[in-house]
């Protein structure tokens, strides 16, 4: 009987096996979501030249105090480029939102505060130096840091890199994880299933689990409860950088993954003090982490947060750890003698925090209750939670 290890043990042997990820340059386009790997400073100021804020007239302020005053319109500045026309003293430049700021002028007059008549502008209302006009360097001067270096892109952060004007950024790429299914009793769903066969759920599932922890899934198919099978599947893989496989990783006599790898050293079946989710298997293949996952679908789901998703974080750039969010018991969870159990439970937003509210039925193949459940409440070894307690979830679904 081999050992039982502890999840945190047994993370910290998969981590182990999981290699630090090298940054890469990625065109924008393909980086939302990545995490960027080193500070990214502003070039030159942003925005990179004083602009006006409205469509309307530049001026010197101190022409128009006794407003109303009528100026000579000297010329108009076009956007995109710089107008030759000079705001002297008795006259004002036409510009318009995002026009560069005419020489002699340092404030703008909304177009709603002018008559325009003829070669004339008359200025209805008095300014101020400054209004209507965005500085140079007001949202970040040159050599400011632009966006942090760990940092998860998103759209706003997309956005910011391409008006600082870079084209790539340096990030750490998606792993591509390779999804594999054995078991003789699957059959893909949209056919139809015999007596005894089901319809294989865990590769879409953990699909989803994937790209939901930023890596981009690979199905790579079902293979048959026959160990050299899963072996020659393996090895004509398509290409990815971690391969998670689904079932047979118990001691049943037909479990293959038990059975092929019980030869080598390179990969170890072990038992994990996690319910659902005994049986585990981790190890480098072909160059490769390797992850079995017991089959039944929650156990499936289970391991999959408290083991690949931590590893699928450090290949991404993020703190290789499980997100917890804490939550108080609407309920009564027994727990198990040796092993720390995780039970779907509703949870609902209560003013600040999270309530968690088991409901009734908790066996591990049961996934149209996981569907309906938002997260995994953990219930330590050896000690229940009852109504009110503090406990703390893996949400499973939305960050
Ligand atoms: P195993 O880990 O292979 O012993 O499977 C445990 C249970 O999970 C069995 O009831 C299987 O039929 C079920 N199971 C295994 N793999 C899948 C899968 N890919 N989709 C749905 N159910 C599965
Ligand atoms: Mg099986």
């Amino acid at each position: 009987m081999t050992s039982l290890y502890s999840a945190e043990q047994y993370r910290a042997l998969v981590l182990a096996g999981i290699p630090a990820p090298a940054p890469r340059a990625l065109p924008l386009d393909e980086a939302f979501g990545c995490v960027l790997a080193a500070d990214l400073s502003a070039p030159r100021d942003l925005p990179p030249f004083a602009s006006s804020a409205m469509d309307g007239f530049a001026v010197a302020a101190a022409d128009i105090t006794g407003a109303p005053v009528t100026l000579a319109i000297a010329g108009e500045v076009h956007i995109g480029s710089r107008s030759e026309a000079v705001a002297g003293a008795g006259q004002a430049v036409a510009v318009p939102t995002g026009g560069l700021v005419p020489r002699g002028a340092d404030c703008i007059v909304p177009i709603e505060e002018c008559s325009v008549e003829g070669g004339r502008v008359t200025i209805n209302v008095a300014s101020r130096p400054g209004r209507n006009l965005r500085p140079a360097g007001e949202d970040l001067r040159q050599g400011e840091i632009l966006v942090r270096a760990a940092r998860r892109l998103g759209p706003a952060d997309l956005g910011a890199i391409a008006a600082a004007g870079f084209a790539e950024v340096h990030v750490y790429g998606k792993p591509r994880v390779a999804i594999f299914s054995t078991g003789d009793e699957l059959v893909p769903p949209g056919g139809s299933a015999g007596p005894g066969q089901i319809f294989e759920s865990n590769s879409h599932m953990l699909g989803g689990l994937v790209r939901r922890a930023g890596g981009d899934p690979v199905y790579a198919g079902w293979v048959p409860d026959d160990p050299g099978a899963l072996l020659k599947a393996l090895e004509e893989a398509p290409p990815a950088d971690v391969v998670v496989c689904s079932g047979g990783v118990s001691a049943g006599t037909h479990d293959p993954v038990r059975r092929a790898f019980a030869a080598f050293d390179e990969v170890s079946c072990l038992r994990v003090a996690v319910q659902p989710g005994r049986p585990q298997a981790f190890g480098l293949w072909l160059g490769k982490p390797f992850f079995g996952l017991p089959g039944n679908p929650m156990a499936s789901l289970v391991s999959f947060e408290l083991f690949v998703r931590p590893a699928l974080q450090r290949l991404i750039g993020l703190p290789p750890e499980v997100r917890y969010l804490s939550a108080v018991l609407d309920g009564k969870l027994d727990a198990a003698p040796e092993a720390m159990r995780f039970v779907p439970v509703e949870v609902i937003r209560q003013g600040p925090g999270l309530v968690a509210r088991t409901t009734g039925r908790r066996r591990s193949n049961q996934l149209a209750t996981l569907a309906r459940a938002g997260g995994l409440v953990e219930v330590s070894a050896g000690s229940g939670l009852g109504p009110g307690d503090d406990c703390r979830l893996i949400s499973i679904r939305e960050d």
